[in-house]
């Protein structure tokens, strides 16, 4: 069979997966990304393991282990810090891949240098920004404003793939009137910081309630001992207007400590973490609402620029990651790239558009809200507030849902296989 030539605007966790997957496969690709000299821009994301699996079956296990933290609990508490649930994770969970939290830059990076090696740096290309597109029976061009020089580039190939985020250019020429990301009046203050481990080291946990809570983990290894930790402090802000969602603007130190100045708990002191971070950033907690096609022709949508969600449960990276697979096994098991597109779609739009649903109805943490409600003050024991029954409808649904269960992560057939390379 042969293969389409793909192109593939961004660079970022979902174009680089779908670069390493394509040249698994046997299919051509260049990737083109806006930034210049990519730094580790960022803090915390997570990887659930059916993404790790994904990035294993794509030679990346050993660097993942040495980068990340593979997590083992997830601890759900109030904004005393009393534990309303426990879950295992990743590997102690029962699956036969890790969880990884992990710094998002640094996986950019990782996946970046496995790229270059196997691509070829002249197939990836960065300081060239999408502006456009167009397509006919035969091909697609691409068209790329230079950052340095102004001048403007075409390339043409026979597949154009948008992996360019949540403003994406390709998304916005298919969707012109779509306007603005939707902002759900919640303002999330992050940074990673050195320090101590806390709890096992490998726990992650989020404290609060659907109106002020933290998110705060291990995202790497320091040879001095400590670990880099990640923390999030989200809030509802219901007076102000929707900021332009910039992943590096700063925000001030005692902007955060004012409203999370007490949340020290006997295991966590964060305001001494919030003190001891050089760089916090805000982003406002948006989306997109769910689109009716993502495949146009020859065109079609990737990651956050195809289904931009909430962080609630740490999807969107792990989602990103899939897609790059699940269009790899189009690309490769379909004659015709305008029919694979579809099926790509088919197979992962209608999964996608569910979970920028259900994100935005708190997912498990809807636990913590009702710890919140019918015990503001505290418990002495989390079953006389929330029975043992209610807790697990609550934090066992969105796994099934998502795909994410045991089970199918550990069963399903690999996206690509060996016999479908040939
Ligand atoms: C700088 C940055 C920091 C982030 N930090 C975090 C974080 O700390 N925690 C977290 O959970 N998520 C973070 N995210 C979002 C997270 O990476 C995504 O939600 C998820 O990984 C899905 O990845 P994606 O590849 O679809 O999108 P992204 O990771 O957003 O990647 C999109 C890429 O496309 C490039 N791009 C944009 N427009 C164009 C264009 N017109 N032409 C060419 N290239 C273009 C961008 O520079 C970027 O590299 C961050 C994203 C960015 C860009």
């Amino acid at each position: 069979m042969n293969y389409p030539r793909v192109i593939v605007a961004g660079g970022g966790i979902g174009g680089l997966s779908l670069a390493l997957s394509l040249h698994q496969a046997g299919i051509a690709v260049r990737v083109y990304e806006a930034v210049g000299d990519p730094a580790p821009l960022g803090v915390g994301i997570n990887l659930q393991p059916t993404a790790v699996r994904e990035l294993t079956e794509l030679g990346l296990g050993d660097p993942l282990a040495e980068t990340g933290i593979a997590t083992r609990r997830l601890n759900l508490c109030n904004k005393f810090g009393q534990l309303i649930h426990d879950e295992p994770r990743g590997l102690a969970a029962g699956y036969r891949w890790p969880q990884y939290s992990i710094h998002r830059g640094e996986l950019q990076l990782l996946l970046l240098r496995a790229v270059r090696d196997r691509i070829g740096d002249g197939n990836v290309r960065g300081g060239l920004r999408l502006t456009g597109f167009e397509q006919d029976d035969d091909c697609v061009r691409a068209h790329f404003a230079d950052r340095k020089s102004g001048s403007n580039q075409i390339d043409q190939a026979d597949i154009l793939v948008g992996a360019d985020g949540i403003h994406s250019a390709i998304r916005h020429q298919l969707y012109p009137a779509e306007g603005a990301p939707r902002f759900a009046q919640q303002m999330l203050w992050r940074a990673a910081v050195e320090a101590e481990p806390f709890l096992d080291g490998q726990t992650q946990i989020i404290a609060g309630h659907f109106h002020q809570r933290i998110i705060v983990y291990p995202i790497g290894r320091r040879s001095s001992g400590k670990t880099l930790i990640n923390w999030i402090c989200q809030k509802t802000v219901l007076d102000r207007a929707p900021p332009r969602e910039d992943w590096n603007r700063p925000v001030a130190k005692e902007e955060v400590l004012a409203a999370f100045g007490g949340w020290k708990f006997p295991w966590l002191d964060l305001p001494a973490l919030i003190g001891q971070s050089a760089d916090i950033y805000e982003f406002p907690l948006v989306d997109r609402d769910p689109v009716t096609a993502w495949s146009f022709g020859r065109v079609t949508l990737l990651g956050d620029a195809a289904h931009p969600m909430q962080p609630i449960g740490g999807q969107a990276g792990s989602q990103a990651i899939l897609d790059a697979r699940a269009l790899t096994r189009a690309l490769s098991e379909t004659r015709d790239p305008v029919a694979a597109l579809l099926r790509y779609e088919d197979e992962r739009r209608p999964a996608m558009n569910d979970i920028i649903l259900r994100n935005r109805n708190l997912g498990p943490e809807a636990a913590m809200q009702l710890a919140e409600e019918r015990a503001p003050a505290g418990f002495d024991r989390i079953n006389d507030v929330i029975s043992r029954s209610e807790l697990d409808a609550i934090v066992n649904s969105f796994a099934t849902v998502a795909g994410l269960d045991v089970e199918t992560v550990n069963t399903r057939p690999s996206y690509v296989r060996r016999d479908s390379l040939s």
